[in-house]
């Protein structure tokens, strides 16, 4: 015996409404996703495309990735395979039930396909009748245990448990959408709801923060890519939108920026759309749950896009979205970012009229969006290691007006000289009490050469602190402060 698991998987009832060549196409994508999903160290598993089923046998047991594959409505792990004769199934089935019906009412359900000597009536009562001993009965309603065989050709298969599946349509069937991904709770839902509706996803995340707020977005797109995306390769196009940012604030009137900021971003997605040939714009949207979302203002932003804009959210209240987010695993992450309100006027419009909104828009120059997308950064999420997610955003080549400086060199290495304002600390104390300082705050750390920081930094991090070891040690502090970077006073 092997202990290699089989398991039966069901499509989404719509996959069998479709005309039969997209029938087929949708549950070849299918087989290919469950592929994907539970690629091991030993690569794909082995799938058998059914005529309405497929057949997963992997060595490993249940397989609880199944579960976030779309366009699956349900799977149950076969207890037994055996020869398709009613000796062998009744056989089988006595053994291997007879203690889950034990006390218990159950049904015995068959399906047959293929040329037999028996019906799935004579396997109902042939099995049932095995079974009745010790149970509480027979209930063909609503048993407490249903014992299912499906006999297909020369095997038979027995289950009796069904696990639902994640529902929708396979990924990939549906297209390619661009989503404007903004780490809130938001957004990533929008993005599941698009996924599960088949449609394949890059993800466009303009940055008005820096490297904290990035990181948070990244996770983000992480676990939307990880544990959701079986199938497809999404990429996260970091967009750095300090220079829209800038000429915004330069161009428009402060009561637009909102706005107008959106169209940016709206035109940034309609670049990237273009040039991966997408079909749609995704956000996350809700009418009326900020002021930048009325419908007035919703209505202002739309022209600057150059494709559809989809909003699944639209008419979610935002309690369920949260829940949603909890389900999909992005709340925990989403929580914590901090949202990046760079521009956050006093009172934004909240009916802004087109026209107005184009005329304060003239006044920027869009080359600086365009130039800002050309030189985004892709990542492929999937690829990206727990070591990627935090490694690059650990250095620092500057201190932030507003950050607390802490050196981590010795006393006497302190005293002969240190930035002014930096606060001196041992290495191992702060790694045993950084806790205790104030989370609000940004930390930037030296010590001799920026490793043993950089260590401390990471640790920081991960428990949710925004800290940062300078690039090049005390060395590097010394020559940025020497060039006269360092704000007065420090
Ligand atoms: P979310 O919870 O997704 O952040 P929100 O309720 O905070 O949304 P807004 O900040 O107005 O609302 O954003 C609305 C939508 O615009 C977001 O759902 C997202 O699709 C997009 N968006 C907002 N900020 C960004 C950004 N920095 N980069 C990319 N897309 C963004
Ligand atoms: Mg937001």
């Amino acid at each position: 015996m092997t202990t290699e698991s089989l398991t039966l998987v069901r499509f989404g009832g719509e996959v069998f409404i479709k005309a039969r060549r997209t029938r087929s196409a949708f549950m070849a994508r299918l087989r290919d996703n469950v592929r994907d999903a539970l690629s091991g160290d030993d690569g794909p598993p082995d799938v058998e495309l059914g005529w309405d089923r497929l057949y997963v046998r992997s060595p490993d047991g249940p397989l609880p990735a199944l579960a976030r594959v779309f366009g699956i409505s349900s799977y149950s792990p076969i207890d037994i395979v055996v020869p398709a004769t009613l000796e062998d199934i009744v056989e089988a089935g006595g053994r291997v039930f007879a203690d889950r019906v034990r006390g218990r009412t159950f049904a015995v359900r068959a399906r047959r396909a293929g040329r037999h000597s028996f019906s799935s009536h004579d396997v109902q009562v042939g099995l049932g009748s095995r079974l009745i001993e010790g149970s509480a009965g027979v209930d063909l309603g609503d048993p407490e245990v249903a014992v299912h065989v499906e006999v297909r050709d020369d095997r038979a298969y027995l289950y009796s448990q069904r696990v639902t599946g994640a529902g929708g349509l396979p990924l990939g069937v549906e297209g390619r959408a661009i989503t404007l991904l903004s780490g809130g709770f938001d957004s990533a839902v929008a993005a599941w709801l698009m996924l599960k509706r088949g449609v394949a996803q890059d993800y466009v995340f303009c940055n008005l923060g820096g490297d904290a707020y990035e990181r948070a977005v990244v996770q983000v797109g992480k676990v939307l890519a990880d544990d959701w995306s079986y199938g497809t390769r999404p990429r996260l196009h970091v967009v750095d939108f300090a220079e829209p940012l800038d000429a915004l604030r330069q161009g428009s009137r402060e009561r637009y920026w909102q706005v107008v900021l959106k169209r940016l971003m709206y035109r940034a997605a309609s670049l990237v759309g273009q040039e991966l040939a997408a079909d749609a714009i995704v956000t996350g949207e809700a009418v009326g749950q900020v002021s930048s979302q009325t419908l007035p203002n919703l209505r202002a932003i739309e022209p600057a896009a150059d494709l559809p804009v989809f909003r699944p959210l639209i008419g979610f209240d935002k309690q369920d979205i949260i829940e949603r987010a909890r389900h999909i695993g992005t709340a925990v992450l989403s929580e914590q970012v901090k949202e990046y309100c760079a521009i956050a006027p006093g009172k934004p419009v909240t009916a802004a009229a087109v026209a107005a909104v184009e005329r304060e828009e003239a006044a920027i120059d869009l080359e600086v969006v365009a130039r800002a997308v050309a030189q985004r950064r892709v990542l492929d999420l999937r690829a990206l290691t727990p070591a990627d997610l935090v490694a690059p955003y650990l250095f620092i080549d500057h201190v932030p007006d507003d950050a607390v400086v802490l050196d981590c060199r010795p006393q006497h290495q302190y005293r002969h000289w240190h930035l002014p304002g930096a606060e001196q600390r041992d290495e191992y104390e702060l790694l045993q009490r950084f806790n205790k300082l104030d989370r609000d705050r940004r930390y930037v750390l030296y010590c001799a050469h920026g490793i043993q920081t950089a260590h401390i930094a990471e640790t920081m991090q991960r428990a949710g602190y925004e800290a940062y070891s300078f690039r090049g040690g005390a060395d590097g502090v010394r020559r940025w402060a020497a060039a006269g970077k360092a704000p007065q006073g420090r």
